[in-house]
């Protein structure tokens, strides 16, 4: 059976000019980055070339970027710089803080209270709805106020613009798991690093930042495929194709009432469709559709298997019904408009079948 992998939010394959530029750091030029001899030197020049790969993809200099393990631990360095003000939407890796209810009003009242180091969080794209938020007014709202900002990027490189000139952040976080580079890579952008306060201890790589012994094949990997993967009008456009279709192939064949979960008056990402089926548990169709060598995620897959809606998906305010019938269908580049159709195929007949279960 094929697997037709629809679940690309939480995270992606590594592409094989990816593979092939990092794989020589694991079973060649092993060496350690901050070993002198050749096969250190040959390690620490690879790093240095991701550096600069990653630096250009986000119009930022290479003494900007720090690599880390993942968002995860970008998200928290930030975290540690002063108290954090998020938006209600953020992973629970940023929700170490305080959260807004009513940003300018919330930092009115900070500032009035004196509070000092305040560093305001917003994420570029939400990873279950795929909203896109406006981080570059929040940005500007934060630094008026003489406050930091700081955005986790995670799901919008790639699908979106991301240029931290453009959003003029203080800190970007990205994952390269969700760009076609392994799992445990990322980085964090630090727009003054000499301001930098970090927690880690240990021997002083990364400029101190991020100590510990670099992962020489997940940077190279990462700076590979932001170079490949970064956004574009024609991959954007492309997306935008599979999800039309997909919608437009759920209107015509789905046997129960459905709707696409989005914020009011934002735009979303092309890659991922949060879609709740009335009356259907989200649950059972998504492992009825895993059977089926399908792969999709319910709620936010990447950081729980709760049976309970998310936080997210409660705050839209949909009836329980629908709350319940909730999956998210995320693509990637690599998805095609035929793969679209035999999950609407498949997807409508497992909806019929728990219907008939059900009634
Ligand atoms: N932020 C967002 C928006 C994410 O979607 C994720 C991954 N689910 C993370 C942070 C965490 O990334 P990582 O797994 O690389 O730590």
């Amino acid at each position: 059976m094929k697997t037709i992998y629809f679940d690309n939010a939480a995270t992606t394959r590594v592409t094989e000019p990816v593979l092939q530029a990092a794989l020589p750091y694991l079973s060649k030029s092993y060496g350690n980055p901050s070993s002198t001899h050749q096969m250190g030197i040959e390690a620490k020049q690879a790093i240095e070339t991701a550096r600069k790969q990653c630096a250009k993809a986000i119009n930022a200099k290479p003494e900007q970027i720090f690599f880390t393990s993942g968002a995860t631990e970008s998200n928290n360095l930030v975290a540690r710089q002063g108290l954090i003000l998020s938006s209600p939407y953020e992973h629970p890796s940023m929700k170490t803080g305080e959260t807004w209810t009513d940003l300018k009003s919330d930092l009115d009242d900070f500032k009035s209270r004196g509070t000092k180091n305040l560093v305001v969080s917003q994420m570029m794209v939400n990873n279950e709805l795929g909203a896109v938020f406006d981080v570059a007014s929040t940005a500007e709202q934060a630094h008026k106020r003489g406050y930091k900002f700081h955005t986790d990027a995670s799901q919008a490189f790639g699908h979106i613009r991301v240029d931290v000139k453009v959003i003029d952040c203080d800190y970007l976080s990205l994952s390269g798991s969700k760009i076609h580079a392994p799992k445990g890579v990322g980085l964090l952008y630090i727009k003054d690093p000499k301001d930098f306060c970090s927690p880690i201890i240990g021997g002083g790589q990364e400029k101190g930042i991020r100590s510990g012994t670099e992962n020489v094949f997940g940077i190279v990997a990462l700076g590979k495929a932001m170079k490949l993967y970064k956004y574009t009008p024609e991959k954007a456009e492309y997306c935008y194709k599979l999800k039309c279709n997909l919608i437009s192939g759920l209107a015509k064949k789905c046997p129960v009432e459905f709707r696409i979960n989005e914020i009011e008056g934002l735009k979303h990402v092309n890659n991922i469709a949060n879609i709740s089926f009335r009356g259907i548990n989200g649950e059972s169709l998504q492992i009825l559709l895993s059977y089926a060598g399908f792969c999709v995620s319910t709620g936010s897959a990447c950081h729980s298997a709760s049976l309970e809606p998310s936080a997210v998906i409660k705050a839209l305010g949909l009836s329980k019904e629908y709350q319940l019938g909730t999956i998210r269908v995320s693509f990637s580049e690599e998805n095609t408009i035929e793969e679209v159709g035999a999950f609407v195929d498949k997807a409508c007949e497992i909806i019929s079948t728990l219907m008939k279960i059900k009634n």
